[in-house]
């Protein structure tokens, strides 16, 4: 079923999209100072919401950011906006700003964080390139730097990741490959990044600053239960290109192919037999992985 007028949770109320507004002054427009989810629903299941609530009060906590409602709160806000929307599959974006200050960068002088929840929908990738794969670039911005801004918040400042998907609408692909300051593969602009090597799943660790994906640590417990040897491990662009299977994962992008990057093919260029056996168990996972609402 699909619902009719799209209704927004906006900090307290639950309103329709016109009326679903805030102020210039608050942070999060002024600065980029809060946090956000991506969260999705397979057949009114919110996939892991458990997860992504954690991670939103974990962001939140870094930056000193307090919410001001309890985790149990924020699930219920989660789910009665999905209710009041009436989809039964949907993209949830919940965002908490620093709320409504004055010019200055002082938090302090931002009594009460926004909050607010966007149930919609969200095709990220084309139908295709599931079956066919997608080809990256990697980009020459590289990943902010975990000791300036570490990539676990994940935070309304995106702007690293922007820089980075302009260069590879430039370059006419859809994702870019990041790395790290020291040149390690590190993820992608909105995806996490994996590889598939000699039967081993392999994927970056947290600490080199990425966000750490409720989709990546899925795929990781799938790969895990269907005895393939997963290696959270540093690995260069040479891995990539000489990878026999490579694919990212996201809330928005679930399991995606990648058959080429920097123009070299991966993968003989056509989705691997290993990314077509997680995307089936993923997607089997993800109809009964969370709370129904
Ligand atoms: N890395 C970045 C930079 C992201 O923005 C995202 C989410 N779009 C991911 C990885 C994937 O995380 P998740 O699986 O939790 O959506």
């Amino acid at each position: 079923m699909s619902g009719t007028e799209m209704i927004i949770y906006c900090d307290g109320r639950y309103v329709g999209k016109e009326d679903a507004t805030t102020s210039i002054f608050d942070h999060g427009f002024l600065y980029g100072d809060g946090v956000f989810e991506g969260i999705r629903a397979y057949s009114r299941c919110v996939f892991r919401l458990k997860e992504h609530i954690d991670r939103v009060f974990e962001s939140a906590n870094t930056i000193m950011l307090d919410i001001g409602i309890t985790r149990e709160e924020m699930t219920e806000i989660v789910l009665e906006t999905s209710r009041r929307n009436n989809l039964d599959d949907a993209y949830i974006r919940l965002v908490v700003s620093r709320g409504v200050g004055d010019l200055g960068l002082d938090p302090l002088k931002c009594p009460k964080p926004s909050i607010f929840c966007i149930v919609g929908s969200i095709v990220l990738y084309p139908e295709e390139t599931y079956t066919q794969g997608l080809k990256v670039q990697t980009a020459s911005t590289r990943r902010n730097i975990p000791a300036a801004l570490n990539p676990r918040v994940k935070s309304l400042n995106y702007l690293n990741n922007i820089m980075a998907k302009i260069e590879a609408t430039r370059a006419g692909v859809m994702e870019a490959i990041m790395l790290t300051q020291e040149g390690y593969v590190c993820e992608c602009t909105g995806d996490n990044i994996f590889l598939i090597k000699n039967g081993r799943l392999l994927t970056p660790p947290a600490y080199i600053g990425i966000l750490q994906g409720v989709t990546r640590d899925a795929v990781i417990e799938l790969a895990q239960k269907d005895g393939i040897a997963v290696q959270e491990t540093l690995f260069t662009l040479h891995d990539v290109y000489t990878a026999d299977e490579c694919f990212l994962t996201g809330t928005a992008a679930e399991l995606i192919p990648v058959i080429e990057a920097d123009g070299r093919r991966i993968s003989e260029g056509a989705p691997g037999p290993v990314f077509k056996r997680l995307l089936q168990k993923f997607r089997d996972l993800a109809k009964t992985d969370g709370e129904t609402y």
